[in-house]
C-alpha cells in the first residue's frame, strides 16, 4: 500500500471471502464523501437496480479520521431504494474511530449472502457468521445477541444492525449504529437487508501510530483543535438543550411544521420543546467516541408491563428532527408520548423523519376520506400516540398493502390513493424545518434532499431580497465546503472551528501538505464527482415536485412566493446540470 492511498476492506458475500485492496489518492479523493462516490463509480452498477446483488455498500472514513476531535462521522455510499439512484447518508457511533483502529478507510460490502448473516470486520481477521436465528429481530433484540455473539472483541467496536423495516425492503429502512446513531435517510438498511446482512461489526482491534511527520507538533495541534471545541459556544449550544431548542424558535418563527404541515405554529409546542424533555426526561448526555461535545440527549421512557405494576426503564435519544416527525408533525404535544414513539421507530429501524411525515400524510388522508380504516386499519388520528405506536409496527412489518406502499414512501402512497398535494416530500419526506421557500426548493432538489446539504433553512430565517440568482450560488458554495467536510470526514457542528486554516494545519500533520494546499479543488472535483454519480443513476432534477401544501404555508416573512420559489429550482437545475456533467475524455 502506498502511503497516499486508501485502504479497503471488500467484502464478497456470496463468495464468503474478503480481501483488501489499494484504492484512489488521498490528495484527490480526501475520503469520505469523496471516497464513497470514487468507489461507487468503480463497483456501481448504475443502470442495474437497487437491489442488484452486486451494488456496493459502501462505508468510508477520511484522512483526519480519528485524529482530531469531532473528525467522527462515517460515510455510506449505494444506490438507495428510495429512489434508484447514487445516495449517501452520514452516521456517527462509535464506527468511524473503530474503522480507523481496525486499519481499513472503507468497508465495501458486495454479493448477497445466501442465508441471513452478520460480519465481523477486524484487522486480524474478518467472519461471516449465520445469523438466521436473528431475522425478523427488531433492533434492539440483535444489538443485545449481537453483542454476546461478538464478545470477545471490546474496545473500539462498532455494531451496525437492521430491524424489520430493512428486511422488508421499506425504502426508508434505516441502519442502526451502537444504539443512538443511524445511517438515516434514504434506505440503506434495506440495501443491507438484501444483501441477507442482519449485522456488521467492526472491531478496532490494532494499535494506530502517532500520524505525520512530526509526532510532537500533532500532539500540540490536537491539544489546541480541541481547546477550540470546548472553548467555543458550540459546545454549550449542542450539549446543554442541543438541536431541541430548536422547537421554540422555531414555532415563533411560525416555521415548525406540525400536523402535516397543516400549521406552523401551536402554542402547544411548548410540551415537546427541548427545555420539557430536558426538564422532565433528560436522564445523560451521550457522545460519539472522539467526540468532547456530547451532543447525543438521552430520554428515560417509563414503560409499564401489561399487568400494569410494573414498569421498566428504556433510554431513548432524541434530537429536533425526531421531535419534529413523531412530535409535531403528528400533533403528539407530550413529550412522553413523543419519547415512546421514538423508542418504536428505533426497534422497527426506520427513518423517524420519513416514517413521522409519512403517518402525518396517512392521518390526514384518512381524515379526508382519501383512504379508510380498511388501508390503516387503527383509527389514526393527530395527537393519539396509541395508534401510531400500532401503525409503526405496520410499517416495519409491512402489515398489509397499504403499509407496503406507505412503506415506500409518502408520495408513493399518494400516487397510488390519492391526496399528493399534501403529501410532504420534498425529494425525500421533508425535514423539520418550514422556513419558506428557499429550504423548500433546495431540498426538493440538493444531492441528499437533507436539511444539512447546505443550510438553506438559515439563509430563509434572515432578510434576504428573494434574489435566485444568489440563492443558488449559496446552494453551491455552501455545498463544496460541505462536501470537503464530510470528505475528511468532519460533524457537521464542528463546521464553526474546522475552518479552511485550521484544517490546511490538521492535513499538513497528519503527513498531506499537498492536500492542504489544494484543498478547495479536491472539494470542487468531489463535489462534482458526487453530482456525475447521482445523474448517471438517473437523476434529473427537473422532474422534482414541490407539492401545493408547501405553497400554503405561511411562516413569520408571510406566504410563499411561488415565482420566486420556480425561479430558484430552474436556475438550481442549471447548476445541478452543470455539477454533473461528465467529464471530456482525457480530463478525468
Ligand atoms: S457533536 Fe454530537 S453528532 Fe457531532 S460528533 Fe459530537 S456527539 Fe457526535
Amino acid at each position: 500500500m502506498s502511503e497516499h492511498t486508501f485502504r479497503v476492506c471488500i467484502v464478497h458475500l456470496d463468495e464468503g471471502k474478503a480481501e483488501i485492496v489499494s484504492f484512489g489518492d488521498r490528495n484527490r479523493l480526501i475520503g469520505g464523501s469523496g471516497l464513497a462516490a470514487a468507489l461507487f463509480e468503480k463497483y456501481g452498477l448504475p443502470l442495474e437496480p437497487w437491489s442488484h446483488p452486486d451494488q456496493p455498500l459502501i462505508f468510508a472514513i477520511g484522512c483526519l479520521t480519528g485524529y482530531f476531535p469531532l473528525m467522527s462521522k462515517v460515510v455510506a455510499g449505494f444506490k438507495s431504494p428510495y429512489h434508484d439512484q447514487y445516495a449517501e447518508s452520514h452516521a456517527g457511533g462509535r464506527l468511524a474511530l473503530s474503522m480507523r483502529f481496525a486499519g481499513f478507510e472503507a468497508i465495501v460490502l458486495r454479493g448477497r449472502a445466501r442465508v441471513p448473516v452478520a460480519v465481523h470486520v477486524g484487522s486480524r481477521a474478518i467472519e461471516i457468521k449465520d445469523a438466521n436465528y436473528l431475522w425478523g429481530a427488531n433492533v434492539f433484540t440483535t444489538g443485545r445477541v449481537i453483542r454476546r455473539a461478538f464478545s470477545g472483541s471490546s474496545g473500539h467496536r462498532s455494531i451496525l444492525r437492521i430491524g424489520p423495516a430493512g428486511e422488508t425492503l421499506s425504502a426508508y429502512a434505516c441502519i442502526n449504529v451502537d444504539t443512538f446513531r443511524h445511517f438515516g435517510r434514504l434506505g440503506s438498511g434495506s440495501v443491507m437487508g438484501v444483501k441477507n446482512v442482519k449485522a456488521l461489526v467492526v472491531s478496532g482491534d490494532s494499535d494506530m501510530e502517532l500520524p505525520g511527520p512530526d509526532p510532537k507538533a500533532y500532539a500540540k495541534l490536537f491539544q489546541k483543535v480541541h481547546q477550540d471545541m470546548t472553548a467555543t459556544e458550540m459546545m454549550s449550544k449542542y450539549h446543554n438543550l442541543g438541536t431541541p431548542g430548536n422547537v421554540i424558535p422555531l414555532n415563533e418563527l411560525s416555521s415548525l411544521p406540525i400536523r402535516n404541515l397543516q400549521q406552523t405554529r401551536d402554542p402547544d409546542a411548548v410540551g415537546i420543546s427541548g427545555e420539557k424533555f430536558a426538564e422532565d426526561l433528560l436522564i445523560r448526555n451521550a457522545a460519539c467516541a472522539g467526540c468532547p461535545v456530547g451532543c447525543i440527549h438521552v430520554g428515560m421512557l417509563r414503560e409499564q408491563f401489561q399487568d400494569e405494576h410494573r414498569f421498566q426503564i428504556r433510554q431513548v435519544s432524541y434530537d429536533h428532527e425526531l421531535i419534529f416527525a413523531v412530535g409535531a408533525m403528528l400533533g403528539v404535544m407530550n413529550a412522553s408520548h413523543a419519547l415512546a414513539l421514538m423508542d418504536e421507530v428505533e426497534k422497527q429501524g426506520v427513518d423517524v423523519m420519513s416514517a413521522g411525515v409519512a403517518l402525518a400524510w396517512a392521518t390526514e388522508a384518512l381524515q379526508k376520506g382519501v383512504i379508510s380504516l380498511e388501508e390503516t386499519e387503527y383509527p389514526l388520528a393527530f395527537g393519539d400516540h396509541k395508534n401510531y405506536l400500532e401503525a409503526l409496527w405496520c410499517l416495519g412489518h409491512g402489515k398489509n398493502e397499504f403499509y407496503r406502499t406507505l412503506a415506500q414512501g409518502a408520495m408513493v402512497a399518494a400516487k397510488k390513493y390519492g391526496g399528493e398535494d399534501f403529501a410532504c416530500v420534498l425529494g425525500q419526506e421533508m425535514a423539520g424545518y418550514a422556513s419558506g421557500e428557499t429550504f423548500f426548493a433546495n431540498q426538493s432538489m440538493s444531492f441528499r434532499h437533507s436539511h444539512l446539504d447546505t443550510g438553506s433553512y438559515g439563509y430563509d430565517q434572515k432578510k434576504h431580497d428573494k434574489d435566485a440568482a444568489k440563492a443558488v450560488a449559496f446552494f453551491v458554495e455552501d455545498e463544496r465546503e460541505r462536501v470537503l467536510l464530510t470528505s475528511l470526514v468532519s460533524c457537521l457542528f464542528a463546521r464553526g472551528v474546522y475552518k479552511k486554516g485550521l484544517l490546511a494545519e490538521c492535513l499538513v500533520s497528519v503527513g498531506l501538505p499537498d492536500l492542504a494546499a489544494s484543498m478547495d479543488k479536491a472539494a470542487d472535483e468531489m463535489q462534482r464527482l458526487r453530482w456525475r454519480m447521482r445523474m448517471a443513476t438517473g437523476y434529473e432534477p427537473e422532474k422534482t415536485t414541490v407539492p401545493k401544501r408547501f405553497m400554503e404555508v405561511e411562516t413569520w416573512a408571510g406566504k410563499m412566493d411561488q415565482a420566486y420559489l420556480d425561479d430558484v429550482r430552474s436556475r438550481y437545475a442549471v447548476a445541478i446540470r452543470d455539477l454533473g456533467r461528465p467529464v471530456e475524455p482525457g480530463k478525468g
